[in-house]
């Protein structure tokens, strides 16, 4: 495994990569091509806000720098849960409390967004419904109760139902939890898949999308022209969807965003027994703390643990040694259980968490989406979304999101990621509490 911010995480050790079922390759960009609009970034954002366009009519190329995928969007936890954002009420003074209904109302769509994607083109990414919100601390249950009312109130039609501490062991075989909150609206799937069945579809549409393709300058202008080693495009409009792996393509935009590096193992396929031991009902499960343990079943039976933030911008130099205690800590029992897959990616973390979606004040015809804070799934979905409209020119979702500002954070690219360790270490003591 490479370390460093550019060179890391390689799709080889990841558990996705060696299941991929799709070894397409697109080509790289070569020579000057015009469009309406340029899309950087081959993740969830970059795709989605790509379909959207190409539905629309627009002639639309995609540049990635690496493969399709190759950032979070291939390497996540697969974890397909409602929401966007967190407290969302703290933006009440933005766009008022019906503005903050509307942000709610999203998060429950951006889930049947991807179920949408996943019916429509026929994808096949193991999508699996059924997630558990586990409890360590009496306040997340009352924090349970409080969500399942909202929701209720929000109108949500999927069922929710909260798990008592006697009754956990139905959800999961560990003694970790007092409680839960199941909600059959959200699940589980193989993120890589998704995004190479979306590329698929991209293409379908009319998309021309080209891999090892980064883009190395933007000159900004009427027409906004792109340049990478062997190419250029112009086009009337740009979208920059390259959430934690930005750099300094944009530094206004990359000032915004904290790049923080979260981690994965696979073990060995499990016996089915034990399977029904540990996620007896095959569901995804997270625990509520900041520095949280993610975890769920692969298809093919193994259990994927993910967790932690580390903010330094570097891989710890061996991801099992480093995330091997957490997973014994819930499951003890797999003690001696051989880790098959390590791996890890970059989340993005904005200061108040609400993704940013937007257009940048000095080139009005440039939008982007990034910083979904680790719960990007759903949430970039409807980022392409509402970024789509907004070019189309009709989005009053897109205007919501971009009435609520965001902090640069200070010290620049050198500084930040120190900052983000001092602000997640007092987080983390708050979980103790
Ligand atoms: C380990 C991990 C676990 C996670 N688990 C979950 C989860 O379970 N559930 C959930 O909802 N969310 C999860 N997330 C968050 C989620 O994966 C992300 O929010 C989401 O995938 C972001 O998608 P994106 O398209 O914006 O960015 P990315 O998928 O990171 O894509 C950005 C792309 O831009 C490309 N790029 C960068 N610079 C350039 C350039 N100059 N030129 C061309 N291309 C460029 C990169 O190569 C990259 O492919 C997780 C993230 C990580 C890292």
């Amino acid at each position: 495994m490479q370390t460093g911010r550019q060179g890391h995480q390689e799709h080889v050790a990841s558990y996705y990569a060696a299941t991929r079922n799709d070894h397409r390759q697109w080509p790289e960009l070569s020579g000057e091509l015009d469009a309406d609009v340029c899309v950087i970034g081959g993740g969830f954002t970059g795709l989605n806000t790509a379909i959207n366009l190409a539905q629309a009519g627009y002639k639309v190329v995609l540049l990635e720098a690496n493969r399709i995928g190759w950032g979070a969007s291939g390497r996540n936890g697969g974890q397909l849960i409602r929401g966007i954002g967190h407290d969302t009420s703290q933006f009440a003074r933005y766009i008022g409390e019906e503005g903050v209904r509307e942000l709610d109302r999203m998060g429950i769509e951006a889930v049947q967004l991807v179920r949408d994607r996943v019916e429509r083109f026929d994808i096949d990414c193991d999508l699996t419904w059924g997630y558990c919100d586990l409890a360590t601390k009496a306040r997340h249950l009352k924090g349970f109760e409080e969500d399942a009312q909202h929701l209720a109130n929000l109108g949500y039609e999927h069922e929710l139902t909260l798990v008592a501490r006697e009754d956990i062991h139905t959800v999961v075989g560990s003694d970790r939890y007092i409680g839960g909150m199941i909600d059959m609206g959200s699940g589980h799937l193989h993120p890589l898949n998704l995004a190479l069945g979306e590329a698929r579809a991209a293409a379908s549409l009319g998309v021309a999308l080209f891999e090892h393709s980064r883009v190395t300058h933007i000159d900004y202008g009427e027409r906004v022209e792109v340049t990478t080693a062997h190419g250029r495009v112009s086009s009337d409009y740009l979208v920059i969807g390259c959430n934690a792996y930005l750099n300094e393509l944009n530094p206004e935009l990359g000032g915004k965003v904290l790049p923080a590096g979260s981690y994965i193992l696979a073990t060995q396929v499990l016996e089915k027994r034990l399977r029904q031991r540990l996620l007896p009902q095959n569901m995804a499960v997270c625990d509520q703390n900041v520095a949280l343990d993610y975890y769920r079943l692969s298809a093919d039976g193994r259990l994927l643990f993910g967790g932690a933030c580390n903010y330094s911008g570097r891989d710890p130099r061996d991801i099992k040694a480093f995330m091997l205690p957490k997973l014994l800590r819930v499951f003890p029992e797999l003690a001696g259980t051989a880790i098959e897959f390590q791996w890890g990616g970059m989340i993005g973390i904005g200061a108040n968490r609400l993704p940013q979606i937007g257009r940048l004040a000095d080139h009005p015809n440039v939008f982007y989406a990034q910083a979904y804070s680790g719960h990007g799934l759903n949430a970039t979905h409807m980022a392409g979304k509402l970024v789509a409209e907004a070019i189309k020119g009709e989005s009053r979702g897109f205007d919501l999101f971009s009435r609520v500002p965001h902090m640069t954070f200070p010290g620049g690219p050198a500084l930040r990621s120190p900052l983000l360790a001092l602000g997640m270490l007092w987080h983390r003591m708050k979980d103790l509490l």
